[in-house]
């Protein structure tokens, strides 16, 4: 099975890839996990991207595009995957076309997670990230037993750096710009579905289950 998730950040893309990826054997791939690792090894690469990330904006298509196309190729024999957060512009979708193409592979789903904008700044605002394994927590809903200190593998919890008023407004600004086109090129060429992203995390998991049957 080979799906991508899309939304606004906030909307639960990481948190529902890797439910999915763990639940059907897939690969999760997650540009934004991709990215930041690469600033976390203070590659060029990631020295090249620190300001886009911080302030907000899109990195270059070609650097993106080339992560992906890695990741892609490194599939095992028959694994299929999930792409969290790519594409997030339809030149990103059409060079996942070209490179999928390339492959002889496809989509089986496109999947909109939707969730109205207030509770993305929410989400967004509160949330904190165990730095070990990316598990999230929330400062209103969801916090840590021992303050700062991920339950699940130890390692310390912290907020994002661009999770901040000022980058998320502009994320929140890219976006909107992007999924207009984004959409429109999904409905045309793949199976595509909207699945609301509102409520408890295994709510929200099911109803991607279900639309996945
Ligand atoms: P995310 O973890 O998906 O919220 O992504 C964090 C940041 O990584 C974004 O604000 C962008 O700066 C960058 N990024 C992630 N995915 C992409 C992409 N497909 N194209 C361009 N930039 C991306």
């Amino acid at each position: 099975m080979n799906v991508v998730f899309f939304g606004a950040p906030g909307a639960g893309k990481g948190t529902q890839s890797a439910l999915l990826a763990r639940r059907k054997g897939l690969k999760h791939i997650s540009t934004g996990e991709l990215l930041r690792q690469a600033l976390d090894e203070q590659t060029a690469v990631g020295i090249h991207i620190r300001s886009y990330m911080d302030r907000g904006s899109l990195v270059p298509d070609d650097l993106v595009i080339q992560m992906v196309n890695d990741a892609l190729e490194g599939l095992g024999e028959g694994q299929g995957f999930v792409l969290d957060g790519f594409p997030r512009k339809v030149s990103q979708a059409e060079a996942l076309s070209h490179q999928l193409a390339k492959m002889g592979l496809a989509l089986d789903k496109s999947i909109l997670l939707e969730v109205p904008r207030r509770v993305l700044i929410r989400r967004l605002l509160g949330r904190r990230v165990c730095q070990g394994c990316g598990v999230n927590y929330h400062i209103e809903s969801h916090l840590p037993q021992k303050e700062g200190i991920c339950d699940d593998c130890g390692d310390v919890v912290a907020q994002r750096p661009d999770d901040n008023e000022k980058a998320i407004e502009k994320r929140l600004e890219v976006y909107e710009e992007s999924v207009k086109p984004l959409r429109g090129y999904f409905q045309k060429v793949n199976r595509f579905v909207i699945v609301d992203g509102m409520g408890d995390t295994e709510d929200v998991f099911t109803r991607i289950l279900n639309v996945l049957e």
